[in-house]
């Protein structure tokens, strides 16, 4: 018999706004000390009241509206009940029963289409680092904003299982709403995995696996789960519901407690928070806040740039900027500089920070294509434009600085070769093409080249000696 998998994915994602959820402490707690970003609210001292960010409203506006989603006019929040040390007032504020984003649908590069049930906007919890014989508690992450995107069970392998979280990642990124630091648990992904037989109406009884934060690592659980609960239903056996861990070393899932249910939880509306009520205008304007996203820059250059490497410079939204920038016409040129030479730069990370402006690049391509620069100096020239030392001389500058500019002036160059066809050294040369032995031209090419020193254009020259050879 044939097992169908089936797998639905949440994934929560960390929000880069200023401030946190519900109090006006720093939301950036990056190198900061533990328990240093925290306010009374936060660890809920009684009788404080939470605070609704305005900010991370807006930034759940563009997130839905980057997942081609719905934005409920009305919204509000509610309290998810559970103790554990990371979370001090023993529930969570989220969203349950009204959620600002709607349904929507995440387009693959495949093109196939991941459904949206909801997202919800929702404050993160605490985070426990276990010793031997104690645990520490660092609360600084307490109501970071968060929004948790849950998909539909449209996913039927490991590999679209990969593919939507990484264009989640760059939706997100696209959208300006996270740094989309994976190392750092920016967005983290649960997953529920199921097989059943084909043909079958019911999905089988799902697994869980929490908190996996990088999309290798989604598509590895995802390949064992199926292979581990395909072979438990082969040999008649079953599959319990439970949360199971992920071992990156193993490579193996391994139980760890039975799921909750929505019960358990003791949802309750919040009642220290008013409704969301937003109006038209106000979810239009931020929707205009939207750069262009990665489907419109796949429509953009499908004829223009080849999919591997499109797909490759999607990751990296500042590049695409910069191709939008420059012109189809330069796009190409550069699409491939980006993707063979910059991204290859031990220092692109840094060099990615600062792009060399639009006029820069197109200037380089059109030295390029008038073949005043080679291609090898082309290249030179291209990482000198992201050097910091370098930075708003332009091509033409640095390519006169490091004199690579080829010459192709054609009175130029001949005045050249007349120079060097009149020297004794080369007469032997001369003598054996006219005789017709035709690879001595490399040589004589060679000649000039050493004359203008380094900077004629080869092709150019070598059509000058044949001219004046044969005559
Ligand atoms: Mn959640």
């Amino acid at each position: 018999m044939k097992y169908i998998p089936t797998i639905g994915i949440e994934c929560h994602v960390q929000l880069s706004t200023k401030t946190k959820l519900f109090s006006e402490v720093d939301n950036d707690a990056r190198g900061k000390e533990p328990n240093s970003c925290v306010s009374p609210v936060d660890y809920a001292l009684p009788g404080m009241l939470p605070r609704l960010n305005g900010e991370a409203v807006k930034f759940a506006i563009r997130a839905g509206k980057a997942m081609n989603c719905e934005i409920n006019p009305k919204s509000r929040f509610d309290r998810k009940h559970y103790f554990y040390p990371d979370s001090p007032k023993g529930y969570q504020i989220t969203q349950f029963y009204q959620p600002i984003i709607g349904a929507g649908y995440v387009e693959l590069p495949s093109g196939t289409r991941i459904r949206i049930e909801h997202a919800h906007l929702e404050g993160d919890a605490g985070k426990l680092t276990h010793f031997d014989t104690y645990s520490l508690v660092d609360l600084n992450r307490v109501d970071t904003p968060l929004i948790e995107i849950v998909s539909m069970p449209d996913i039927h392998s490991a590999k679209d299982a990969h593919d939507y979280c990484k264009e989640l990642w760059r939706l997100m990124r696209y959208a300006k709403v996270t740094y989309g630091d994976l190392y750092n648990g920016n967005m983290r992904f649960d997953i529920n995995v199921s097989v059943a037989p084909e043909g079958s109406d019911q999905l089988g009884t799902r697994a869980e696996i929490k908190n996996l934060n990088s999309f290798r690592s989604v598509e590895r659980a995802v390949e064992y789960e199926i292979a581990r609960q395909t072979k438990l239903l082969e040999a008649g056996e079953k599959v319990v519901q439970e949360t199971r861990g992920w071992n990156d070393a193993t490579g193996k899932t391994t139980g760890q407690r039975s799921k909750e249910e929505a019960k358990d939880y003791r949802y309750m509306p919040e009642p220290d928070l008013p409704p969301i009520n937003l109006s038209v205008e106000f979810i239009e304007a931020e929707t205009a806040k939207l750069p262009l996203m990665p489907s419109n820059y796949r429509d953009m250059f499908d004829k223009t740039i080849i999919k591997d490497t499109l797909e490759v410079l999607l990751d990296y939204p500042e590049l695409m900027e910069k191709l939008n920038e420059v012109g189809q016409d330069n796009a190409k040129f550069l699409s491939n500089l980006f993707a063979s030479v910059l991204l290859a730069e031990e220092k692109s990370a840094e060099y990615l920070n600062d792009l060399p402006s639009g006029e820069e690049l197109k200037e380089l391509a059109k030295m390029n294509a008038e073949k005043e620069l080679s291609s090898t100096a082309t290249k030179e020239v291209f990482l000198k434009l992201f050097d910091p030392q370098m930075k708003g001389r332009g091509a033409r500058n640095i390519a006169k600085e490091l004199g690579v500019i080829q010459e192709n002036d054609l009175s130029a160059l001949e005045a050249i070769v007349d120079i060097v066809l009149a020297k004794p050294a080369t007469a032997k040369a001369q003598a054996d093409f006219r005789a017709g032995e035709e690879k001595v031209i490399g040589f004589l090419v060679g000649q000039v080249m050493k004359e203008s020193h380094g900077k004629a254009n080869p092709s150019t020259v070598q059509q000058i000696l044949r001219n004046k050879l044969v005559k």
